[in-house]
C-alpha cells in the first residue's frame, strides 16, 4: 500500500505546542486588543517620541520618577543600548541568555562568559573577579534563562558590594513576575538606591505581549539619560505604547495568569523528578533539563509530537510552561522520547 499524503497528514499531531520561546501561553487581554486597534487606526501618525504616558505609568507602578525610565523595542534592544551607551568589556554568566554576547558584540562591547556552577546558576564571586580595568558592566539574568535558577538576598548583596562603582550592575529581571521565592530580591527595590545599578524589565514575558517588542529599564537618572542619548528615536512604536499601558492597566488579570503558570510549573517539575535527574528548581516561566548529549534528540523527538521545545546541543532541553494540555502534551512527547533513547 502507498503512503499518500493524507496519510502522513493523519499521523501528524492535531496542533503543535509551541513551548520554545519562553512565551505565556494566553493571548492578549480584550482591553490590550482594544487599545491595539485604536493605535493601528492612528498609524499614519508618529508615536510620542518619549513615551511620556508609558514612561509616567511605569514608573508609578515601579515607585520611581520617569526620569528613570526609558523604553525600547523589547529589553534586548535596551541591552545593546546599554552596552552602547558605555562600551568596553561585558561581564555575564555562560551559559545564559544567549543573546548577551551577541548584543555585546552588535553594540560595539566585548563579551567576558564566567561558566556557571555544577548546579547551573551564576558563579557571582567568580563574576566579580572576571571584572577588570575595561570591564563597564556585569550581567546577572535573575532568574537566570535558560535554567531558571536564581540569586538570592545574601550572595547578590555581597557581589553587588563588590563591584566598582563605576562599573555598572545590570540585573536582567525578565522573568521577575514569576519568582515565588522570597529570598530572591526585587533588584530595584533592594538595590535602586545605588546609582550604578540598572534593572531590566520586560512586557514580553508575564504581560503576554512579546511580538509587541516593549522593554524598559530603570536606572539612575544620568544612566537613563545616557541610555537615551543612544536609543533611535520612535524606537517605542505607538501600537506598543497604547498597548503597554492598557497592559498595565490589568495587573489583576496578570498576576492570575501568572499563578497559572507558576502552579504549571511546580507541578510539570513535580513530574519530571521521576523522568530526568537534577532538573533545577526554576523561578521562571520554564523549566530546564540538563539531559546532555540527549538534547538534541529530545528536541526532535518532541517535535516530531508536536511539542516544540528549545533543545541545546550537548547540555539540556528548555520547556516553556503552557497549558495544563499542552504541558501534559510535553510530558507525553517527552516520556515517549526518553523511551526510545537516541
Ligand atoms: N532577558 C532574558 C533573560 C530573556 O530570556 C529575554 C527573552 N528571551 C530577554 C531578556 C528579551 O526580552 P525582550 O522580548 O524584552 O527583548
Amino acid at each position: 500500500m502507498h503512503t499518500t499524503r493524507a496519510d502522513l497528514a493523519s499521523d501528524a499531531p492535531a496542533t503543535t505546542v509551541r513551548l520554545a520561546g519562553n512565551e505565556m501561553p494566553f493571548g492578549p487581554l480584550p482591553g490590550v486588543v482594544e487599545a491595539i486597534a485604536g493605535a493601528a487606526a492612528d498609524a499614519h501618525r508618529y508615536p510620542d517620541p518619549a513615551s511620556v504616558g508609558l514612561r509616567e505609568a511605569l514608573a508609578r507602578r515601579c515607585g520611581v520618577t520617569a526620569d528613570r525610565i526609558v523604553t525600547g523595542c523589547g529589553s534586548a534592544a535596551l541591552f545593546a543600548h546599554l552596552v552602547a551607551s558605555v562600551g568596553g568589556e561585558v561581564v555575564h554568566s555562560w551559559r545564559s541568555f544567549e543573546a548577551y554576547p551577541m548584543l555585546a558584540a552588535a553594540a560595539g562591547g566585548t563579551s567576558v562568559p564566567v561558566p556557571v556552577t555544577p548546579e547551573h546558576r551564576h558563579d557571582l564571586p567568580a563574576m566579580a573577579a572576571a571584572i577588570g580595568p575595561r570591564t563597564r558592566l556585569v550581567v546577572v539574568c535573575n532568574p537566570d534563562n535558560p535554567t531558571g535558577t536564581a540569586s538570592g538576598r545574601a550572595e547578590l548583596d555581597r557581589f553587588v558590594a563588590r563591584v566598582p562603582s563605576d562599573v555598572l550592575v545590570v540585573v536582567d529581571e525578565a522573568y521577575r513576575e514569576f519568582v515565588t521565592d522570597p529570598d530572591v530580591p526585587d533588584a530595584l527595590a533592594a538595590y535602586g538606591d545605588r546609582p550604578n545599578v540598572v534593572v531590566l524589565r520586560t512586557l514580553s514575558k508575564a504581560w503576554g505581549l512579546a511580538g509587541l517588542r516593549l522593554g524598559y529599564l530603570i536606572a539612575h537618572p544620568e544612566v537613563a539619560a545616557a541610555v537615551g542619548k543612544v536609543v533611535i528615536p520612535f524606537s517605542t512604536n505607538a501600537v506598543a505604547q497604547a498597548a503597554g499601558l492598557a497592559a498595565l492597566d490589568a495587573e489583576v488579570e496578570m498576576a492570575r495568569r501568572v499563578a497559572v503558570v507558576v502552579a504549571e510549573r511546580e507541578r510539570v517539575a513535580g513530574e519530571l523528578a521521576d523522568l530526568v535527574p537534577d532538573v533545577p528548581p526554576s523561578q521562571g516561566n520554564f523549566l530546564w533539563l540538563p539531559v546532555g548529549e540527549a538534547a538534541e534528540h529530545v528536541g526532535r523527538a518532541c517535535a516530531a509530537e508536536g511539542v516544540l521545545v528549545r533543545a541545546y546541543a550537548g547540555e539540556g532541553v528548555r520547556m516553556t510552561i503552557g497549558t495544563p494540555a499542552q504541558n501534559d502534551r510535553f510530558l507525553a512527547a517527552l516520556r515517549h522520547a526518553l523511551r526510545t533513547g537516541r
